[in-house]
Formats: C-alpha cells, sequence, structure tokens
C-alpha cells in the first residue's frame, strides 16, 4: 500500500509517500481502506518533534473515514466488511491507504456523511465535546464564547453546542470563515482582529460574561478570556502555542474556573460515550463536518504547510 512515511522529525520535507507492507489485522483489530485522512494542527506537531515523539519511522494521523477491508478474530463490535466508518485513533496512522485500528477506534459513517467529512470527526468533533461537557460542564441556555469557531474544532463546538441548546457567540479572522461560523449556527459572530470586539462580547451578555469559553489561542487570550466570563464562568483551554500574562484577580473576583485539556487524557469510556453522541449528531444531521480542502495524499507536505495558516474555515483532508 502506499503510505506517508517519516524517518525523522522535522520539516514538512521528511513526509514522503512510499510503499510499505499493507497491513493486517490481529485479534479485535479492524483494517479500514481510508477514502480520506483528516489534517489536525497536532500531526504537525508530532511530525516536527516537538510533541509526543514516537518510534521512528511512522505514518502520521489518527483520523480518517472509508470502507471496512478486514476484521480480526474476536471483533465483538457490530461493524461488517465493506461497512463505511471513520476512524478516531490508528495503531498504523492514517495518511496512507489502509489503516490498522482497534476496535474501539471504528465508528459507522452514516450513509449521507461524504468519506471527507468523516475524516474531519475524530480529533475535531472529540475534542469539542470533551471541552463543552467533561470539563465546562455546559448546560443548555448558557453562553459559550468559541474563542476561534472557524477551523475543525471551532466549528464543531459550534454545531454541538447549538445542537444541545447554548447561545453561541464565535469569532474568526477572515470574512469567510465568520460567515461559515454564521451559517453552522452560531447566533454571534465576531472578528477576534478586530480592536471592539471584547467590548461587543459584555455587551452581548448585557454585562454578565460569558458561562463557558472554548479557547484556540489561550497564549493570545487568556487574559482577556478571565475579564469577558461570567460569575462562576469556565473558560476551558484547547489550544495554546507559546507563554501568557494573566491577572489572577480576574478569576478570584468571578469564582472562575481555568480548565485545561487534552483529548488524549479521555479514556476509554468517556470516548465510547463521546462518539455515541458523536454518532447520534452525524445521523440526526445536527453535526455536518465542514470541508475546506480536499488535497491528494501526496501532497501531504503542502497540507501540513496549509493547517497553520490563518484564515480557517473547516477542515484540510488528504485523499489516498
Ligand atoms: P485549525 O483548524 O487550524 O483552527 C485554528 C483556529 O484558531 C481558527 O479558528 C483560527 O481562526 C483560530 N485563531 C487564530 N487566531 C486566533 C485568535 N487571535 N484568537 C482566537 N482564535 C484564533 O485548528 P483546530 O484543529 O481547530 O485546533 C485549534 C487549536 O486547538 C490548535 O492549536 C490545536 O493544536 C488545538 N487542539 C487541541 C486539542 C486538545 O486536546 N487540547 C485537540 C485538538 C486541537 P482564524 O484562522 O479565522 O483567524
Amino acid at each position: 500500500m502506499k503510505a506517508i512515511r517519516v524517518h525523522q522529525f522535522g520539516e514538512p520535507e521528511v513526509m514522503q509517500l512510499e510503499d510499505v507492507a499493507d497491513v493486517r489485522p490481529s485479534a479485535h483489530q479492524i483494517v479500514v481502506r481510508v477514502h480520506a485522512a483528516g489534517v489536525n494542527p497536532v500531526d504537525t506537531y508530532i511530525r516536527s518533534g516537538m510533541y509526543g515523539q514516537r518510534p521512528l519511522p511512522y505514518t502520521p494521523g489518527s483520523d480518517a473515514a472509508g470502507i471496512v477491508e478486514s476484521r480480526g478474530e474476536g471483533v465483538t463490535k457490530n461493524i461488517k466488511m465493506g461497512d463505511r466508518v471513520y476512524i478516531s485513533g490508528t495503531a498504523s496512522g492514517a495518511y496512507a491507504e489502509l489503516a490498522l485500528c482497534e476496535e474501539s477506534q471504528v465508528h459507522p459513517l452514516p450513509e449521507h456523511v461524504s468519506f471527507a467529512q468523516g475524516a474531519s470527526v475524530g480529533v475535531p468533533y472529540a475534542t469539542a465535546y470533551r471541552a463543552l461537557f467533561h470539563r465546562a460542564q455546559a448546560q443548555a441556555g448558557e453562553t459559550v464564547l468559541v474563542h476561534g469557531a472557524t477551523g475543525g474544532v471551532g466549528l464543531a463546538a459550534v454545531q454541538i453546542a447549538r445542537g444541545a441548546g447554548l447561545i453561541v457567540i464565535g469569532t474568526g479572522g477572515t470574512e469567510a470563515g465568520r460567515n461559515t461560523v454564521k451559517e453552522q449556527g452560531a447566533q454571534h459572530v465576531l472578528d477576534h482582529r478586530a480592536p471592539d470586539y471584547l467590548q461587543r462580547i459584555a455587551e452581548i451578555t448585557k454585562g454578565e460574561g460569558v458561562n463557558v469559553i472554548l479557547e484556540m489561542l489561550a497564549n493570545m487570550n487568556l487574559g482577556n478570556d478571565l475579564t469577558l466570563l461570567s460569575r462562576k464562568g469556565r473558560v476551558v483551554v484547547i489550544g495554546s502555542r507559546g507563554r501568557v500574562e494573566i491577572d489572577p484577580r480576574d478569576a478570584m473576583g468571578r469564582d472562575a474556573n481555568v480548565l485545561g485539556m487534552s483529548l488524549f487524557n479521555a479514556d476509554e469510556d468517556e470516548l465510547s460515550s463521546i462518539h455515541h453522541a458523536i454518532v447520534a449528531g452525524l445521523e440526526n444531521e445536527t453535526l455536518r463536518p465542514v470541508i475546506n480542502r480536499e488535497m491528494p495524499l501526496a501532497d501531504a507536505q503542502h497540507a501540513h504547510r496549509a493547517v497553520l495558516e490563518a484564515g480557517a474555515h473547516g477542515k484540510i483532508v488528504l485523499i489516498p
């Protein structure tokens, strides 16, 4: 099979398309023929060597969608050969023609959801769901600021929060991105590069503050976030690319909570619950992954540059 391989950590050029042996399932494993693989920022951090160093060589990627090619002995999940599925995690890497998965990593993909959309589910939707409900314990009727709503996690959060009855304020850095955030259900959409947008958030909440903030760039925003929260408000740090200075008094005065989160910390039970909710949302069409660009698998280097550029509006996927 063809797969993107990384033999040393470094710039995107370390990723090369190669021929490797086909993967085969052991007990409780499933092999999926990949029709689309999702590109996440974390894939670039791992490739560069700055995060979660893994044994070399390896194939990047954790998210994909495709068709079940083969099943090992003892698979108990109700997933058959030929089924359409999305995967959230793989033992062999998603940037490839075939992906080897534990059965717990394979989930049904409804007929009306495209493979590109299925490849956009794993990390973004699981992260958004866990941040909203497992960490912030968001409730219907509360207000959530999705600070960075135009990307994979942000758009997932907008759809999940709207579907759960929250009032959604989403921010984006470009007009195209903001239009998508609006289309996906945010009641209020603001430009996180505009000088007055923090003031606008205070006006929208009539000075009460927002109950929950999902923060995609904490190194830029955490200090301001603490001033935007309501009493007992919660900010979930999802993304951060550097250090930040805060005034702890902004949290003290509000009994506010700063909650870190990493999807990698979710245990099997939490992941199972998350994916039951996601599959239901895909089925009833409250969750509709938004695709920005489809690129050939051979363009993985280009995709890794593009996913870190400003001006997100949805997901980048690779097509083997
Ligand atoms: P993405 O698709 O590249 O989106 C990045 C988002 O950040 C865009 O919405 C972008 O908006 C926004 N952004 C840029 N400048 C901003 C600013 N000044 N204030 C607020 N937002 C700003 O990435 P993603 O997949 O959604 O992931 C978002 C972040 O979360 C990444 O840093 C990623 O590594 C991290 N993440 C963490 C976890 C975890 O488990 N903790 C899981 C998944 C992702 P514009 O482009 O419109 O400006």
